[in-house]
């Protein structure tokens, strides 16, 4: 039986004043007790809002694929769970897009993560671009494959999918119901039997008003939410209808 998962991604906002608001969600959070609910904050605050929160499950929005060594600036899997967080985002569009992070990457990242214990949420999604010129199931569930890390051997780390059309993250714009379901459909199918057991998120400018209708088809079990994850005022109402 799959949960629902809401989790916000925090990306670069946030300093210790925001923990006030971490601290509003998780008591939503906590009102809903069969949603799980997590919050990716920046590297900084990640230790402070699993102090703050210990509720509230806290993860990070990338990780090296490297245990230690000489990688100025990158924060190891290990390194996370040491800090408070137990899950990753790894592979978001920000960054396969500005950094050059291939899917081969982002397996690496995603096996290092699993080794250490850490949840994975893997994000793909299509350009406009890949879009409008008919690619865009082939271009996701490619994504998928290729970034999938081997599953065997990791205990109870769990592997959660989110999908996120690149043109519908920050600008308002959702994917229509039927695209959404159509690509769900099409991402499970691809990861085969092992596909019944993960979570397959929707990420693209979710909000109050968008996610009842989003999380009631079949192939949704939760949102991966930027912008409308900030404050609880906001995010509340997401937590809400996946309940
Ligand atoms: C995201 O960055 O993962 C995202 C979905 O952002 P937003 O909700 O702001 O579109």
């Amino acid at each position: 039986m799959r949960r629902k998962t809401i989790v916000g991604n925090w990306k670069m906002n946030g300093t210790h004043e925001s923990l006030d608001e971490a601290r509003a969600i998780a008591s939503v959070a906590r009102e809903y007790p069969g949603v799980d609910v997590a919050i990716c904050p920046p590297f900084t605050l990640i230790t402070a809002m699993a102090t703050a929160c210990p509720s509230m499950t806290i993860g990070g929005q990338d990780c090296h694929g490297a245990a230690s060594g000489a990688f100025t600036g990158s924060v190891s899997a290990e390194m996370l769970r040491d800090a408070g967080a137990s899950l990753v985002i790894l592979g978001h569009s920000e960054r396969r897009e500005a950094l050059g992070e291939t899917s081969a990457i982002v397996q690496y990242k995603a096996m290092a993560a699993l080794s250490a214990g850490l949840d994975v949420i893997l994000c793909v999604g299509e350009s406009l671009a890949v879009r409008e010129g008919g690619r865009a199931t082939d271009h996701v569930t490619q994504q998928v494959l290729q970034s999938l890390p081997d599953m065997a051997g990791h205990g109870h780390a769990r592997l959660i999918i989110a999908y996120e059309p690149i043109w519908a993250i920050g600008t308002g714009r959702t994917a229509g119901l039927g695209d959404i379901a159509e690509m769900h459909g099409a991402i499970r199918r691809a990861l085969g039997d092992a596909g019944r057991d993960v979570a397959i998120l929707y990420g693209g400018s979710v909000n109050g008003d968008n996610a009842g209708a989003i999380m009631a088809l079949d192939d949704v079990d939760g949102a991966l939410v930027g912008g409308a994850s900030l404050t609880a005022d906001k995010f509340a109402p997401i937590i809400t209808a996946a309940a």
